[in-house]
Order: C-alpha cells, then sequence, then structure tokens
C-alpha cells in the first residue's frame, strides 16, 4: 500500500500540471491509437498530423489539446469537415486520469506508475473497439514499462512483477490453447494473451486473477444479451479486461481482504 504523503505532494498547483502533461499525453495518444489500429501499421512519429479528409497539415494551434478542437468548434479549417470527437474526449480523459493520479497518490512515482499503466489501458480498450487489434507497442512496449517500475521500486517488486506477467501470460495462453481445441477456432487471439503480461506485471499474479475474472464477468454480462438478440460478432475481449484491470488497480486490494474475510468467515 501507499504510504500517506504529505500535502506537499498534493498542491493543487501539481495536480493541475500532471492534468495538462496527460492532456497533452492523450493527443499522442490520439495519434497511437490511430496508427497502431491501421492496418498497415503506421509510424507514430511520421508523417505530421494531417485532416485525413483534405490533407490539411496541422498548424501548432492546431495541437493544443481539448482547446484547439473546442476553438475550431469540431471541424477541420481546410474542408470543414468534422473532426471526430474521439480526439478531445480521449484528451480529457487522459488528463483526468493524470490529475486524478496525482491527487491520489501525490505527485511521484507511484501516481506516475498508475497513470502510465491507466493511459495503456485506455489505448488498447480504444484500439480493440476501434480495430480489433491490441497494438504490441501497447501491450509488449506496456509489459517493459511495468518491470522498469518494479525494478525502480526494488527486488521484491520486480519478484512480483515478473511472477505477475508469467502467471497472465501462461493462464490465457492455456485458454487459448483449450478453447482452440474445444472449439475448433480461435477463442483468444495473441493480443489478449500479450495484453495479461502487462497487467501481470503491473497487477501482480493475484490482481492478474482478478483481472480475468472481472474482465470474464463484465464481457458475458454485455455479450451474452448480445448474442441473444441475434447480433453475434467478434468480441474484442480487450475491451474487458482493460476494465477489468483499471477496476482491480483502483479496488483491487480491497476486493481481495474482502474475499478473504469471507473465506475465513465461511
Ligand atoms: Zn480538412
Amino acid at each position: 500500500m501507499t504510504p500517506d504523503l504529505p500535502n506537499a505532494g498534493r498542491a493543487p498547483i501539481l495536480v493541475a500540471y500532471a492534468g495538462l502533461l496527460g492532456a497533452v499525453i492523450g493527443s499522442f495518444l490520439n495519434v497511437c491509437i490511430l496508427r497502431w489500429g491501421a492496418e498497415p501499421k503506421q509510424s507514430v512519429v511520421r508523417p505530421a498530423s494531417r485532416c485525413p479528409t483534405c490533407g490539411r497539415g496541422l498548424r501548432w494551434s492546431d495541437n493544443i489539446p481539448i482547446v484547439s478542437w473546442l476553438l475550431l468548434r469540431g471541424r477541420c479549417r481546410g474542408c470543414r469537415e468534422p473532426i471526430s470527437m474521439q480526439y478531445p474526449l480521449i484528451e480529457l480523459a487522459t488528463g483526468l486520469i493524470w490529475a486524478w493520479m496525482a491527487w491520489r497518490f501525490g505527485f511521484g512515482l507511484e501516481a506516475l506508475r498508475g497513470a502510465v499503466f491507466a493511459t495503456i489501458l485506455l489505448g488498447i480498450a480504444i484500439t480493440d473497439a476501434r480495430a480489433y487489434i491490441i497494438p504490441d507497442e501497447f501491450s509488449l512496449g506496456g509489459l517493459a514499462l511495468g518491470v522498469l517500475f518494479a525494478l525502480a521500486a526494488g527486488r521484491q517488486p520486480l519478484g512480483t512483477a515478473l511472477l505477475g506477467a508469467a502467471v497472465g501470460f501462461g493462464l490465457l495462453w492455456l485458454v487459448a490453447v483449450a478453447g482452440e481445441w474445444l472449439f475448433k477456432q480461435e477463442a483468444m487471439g495473441g493480443g489478449d494473451i500479450k495484453m495479461m503480461a502487462m497487467v501481470g506485471a503491473f497487477l501482480g499474479w493475484q490482481g492478474t486473477l482478478l483481472t480475468i475474472f472481472l474482465g470474464a464477468l463484465i464481457g458475458s454480462l454485455i455479450f451474452v444479451p448480445l448474442s441473444l438478440a441475434g447480433r453475434k460478432r467478434l468480441v474484442p475481449f480487450g475491451i474487458f479486461l482493460a476494465i477489468g484491470a483499471a477496476a482491480c488497480y483502483l479496488v483491487g486490494p480491497a476486493i481481495l481482504r474482502w474475499y478473504g474475510g469471507y473465506l475465513e468467515a465461511a
């Protein structure tokens, strides 16, 4: 658990700064979602952002998170075609995530770890919803970041992260093999397997188990009614795993404590 931090680490100016930083990162996250989810995958560095309709390049003043979209009233400066509301919404969401983490944990390593983790989960959820893809840059890149954060925290957290990653990868790999054998078709994508290795590195093995449980629960609550209504289609399971992982990061320890008490009482 995180120790109580002095109030200085939660000064409103620092929380606001974290929120602004998050909005800028959210702006880059938009580019990652769009280009890593594209077929074929595109570089997030080149070319510079341009309007998909008229090809007009963006000025620096068109690149201010949220503000530019509002000033342009959601339309391209050149062709006046609408610009997706996804852009400002993701910038806003990422800004709120970073501000909230700074407020919750104080301006320090745990806030950065939580903000990075939640940003990656948001990226995975939106890319999976749009393109049915979980890019390796999010999953394997996130795995590397999760291990680095654990390394910065010491030897014991590193062991927890590596074990968590192994459990996440191994369990979903088993589900994939069993599913393929049972249903004679791909039941679990490779992207989900790599994603759960990343989640394991951030949450440890208990958090990984809880994430899979929550993801399957949320997924079936949403998917079963859809398939009963005859609207069965490809399930972007990464979204449900991402929601489960975020819930687990926020309230996982409380759920595990409650479950532990429940087992003792039974
Ligand atoms: Zn345009």
